[in-house]
């Protein structure tokens, strides 16, 4: 292949560049990554890609837990709480098998592709078959996910997750047992025989302090510093972890996880909703991540994190999807400034460039894409095109594109996606899956019977 078969430009009729809205871009693209941004460029050269409407860089979708997309509409009948949804949802991942979950993950993330995201993180904790015998190929779960990434188009992290117990001194139950190593050094063993490939990065997790005791935290800690890996633990989304916290070892999550060297700037710490002041300054101080699932904390009624404060104090912002009651890193991003205006009855907490940039540039570096999130030469070409004319996107400026990305537009205007420079979406299609939603329905429909 001669260079010049390697190079392809992309014109692009406004894009998004971090602080404003250029219109007439062309990129350069060579070897999946931007070679050279210009400016002025009125008309597309000849041979160009043309991506019209508003591109920004590719979306991250930093917290994911691919099977619970199977849950949507079922866990909406009747009252509960967090606690009776996750009976549903360990109904759920009582019947996943490694060939069901291949086709529902695939199906997922091409969902995601279609909602303008090239990059996601998966929370994986599903690891052995039920009862937890290990599979023949212990890493035969995770092997599917990484695979129906690659399928889907999109870039994933696997973010291993150690899981050994129900609760402080409590052995995992039933439902939890294919989740367990039976300790954070097999956690480590299995987890060392994974491989990264081109679109794949491995990053470790620890489910929470409930899942994980205290002795065994700085095992999956020092894993990760290793290998300068990304690290998340979900982190206080409920009152009762913090409770049974106090009672357990007297001390909040943060804490604890501060004192076993969990937290610093490779760590997120997702959902970090019921914190004290002295939890916030922890985080903000070690510059642990924050990563906000405001659609998944409406649904599961958890509450308003302090994500203003937690980025005050240093904390990095990114957002995830989580539950996928709703895939739509758009609506992420407006619904944490929207959370925060209910709670403050004040506006503007965040500029739009801000939302965006903790929907990709910070996405991305939370799941350890750090050259990848934005529309710069040397970064990976991911990009997301929204429709400017939309029933939803019609009427305000070009120039304005930034807010209204966030503050009108949705998953169903993004009209491409391109993943290193290749076209994943093209005009709302998928290009690898014909027909996603005839996916979707078939991988959740295994799951019923
Ligand atoms: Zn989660």
């Amino acid at each position: 292949m001669t260079a010049t078969e390697r190079t392809r430009t992309y014109w692009l009729e406004h894009a998004w560049l971090g602080t404003h809205v250029e219109p007439d871009v062309a990129l350069d693209v060579r070897d999946g990554r931007v070679s050279a941004v210009h400016q002025g460029v009125a008309t597309p050269p000849p041979g160009a890609e043309i991506l019209r409407g508003l591109t920004l860089p590719g979306l991250a979708n930093a917290h994911s837990h691919a099977f619970h997309r199977a849950l949507r509409g079922t866990v909406q009948v009747g009252s509960g709480t967090f606690w009776t949804w996750r009976e549903v949802m360990y109904s759920f991942a009582d019947r996943l098998t490694p060939d069901t979950y291949h086709a529902l993950a695939r199906a997922v993330y091409a969902e995601m592709a279609l909602a303008g995201i090239t990059a996601v993180g998966e929370f994986h904790y599903v690891h052995h078959a039920p009862g937890g015998t290990p599979y023949a190929d212990p890493n035969a779960m995770g092997g599917a996910l990484i695979e129906a990434a690659a399928e889907a188009g999109v870039r994933i992290t696997l973010l291993d997750t150690c899981y050994l117990s129900s609760g402080f001194g409590e052995p995992p139950n039933t439902h939890q047992l294919r989740f367990s190593d039976g300790t954070a050094q097999a956690w480590a063993e299995r987890c060392s025989l994974l491989k990264e490939r081109d679109h794949a990065r491995i990053g470790a997790a620890i489910h929470s302090v409930r899942a994980v005791p205290a002795d065994q935290l700085a095992t999956v800690a020092q894993w990760a510093g290793a290998r300068r890996a990304p690290l998340h633990v979900h982190l206080s989304e409920q009152t009762a972890e913090n409770d049974a916290c106090q009672q357990a070892h007297g001390c909040t999550p943060t804490r604890l996880l501060a004192d076993h060297g969990v937290l610093g700037a490779r760590t997120t710490g997702v959902h970090n909703t019921h914190l004290t002041d002295e939890d916030i300054a922890l985080l903000g101080e070690s510059r642990t991540g924050t990563c906000m699932c405001p659609t998944t904390e409406r649904d599961l009624a958890d509450g308003i994190g302090p994500a203003a404060a937690l980025q005050r104090a240093g904390s990095p912002l990114s957002l995830g999807s989580d539950s996928h009651a709703v895939v739509d890193l758009l609506e992420e991003a407006r619904a944490m400034e929207l959370n925060e205006r209910l709670r403050t009855r004040a506006r503007g907490h965040w500029t739009a460039a801000a939302l965006l940039r903790a929907a990709t540039a910070d996405g991305h570096a939370a799941l350890g894409w750090d050259d990848t999130g934005r529309i710069e030469a040397g970064a990976r070409a991911d990009l997301t095109t929204l429709a400017l004319d939309s029933v939803r996107t019609a009427g305000p400026l070009p120039r304005l594109g930034a807010e209204t990305a966030v503050f009108a537009a949705t998953a169903a205007d993004v009209r491409h996606t391109v993943v290193g420079g290749r076209h994943v979406v093209r005009d709302g299609a998928h290009a690898l899956v014909p027909d996603v939603p005839r996916a979707l329905m078939r991988a959740v429909e295994a799951l019923r019977t």
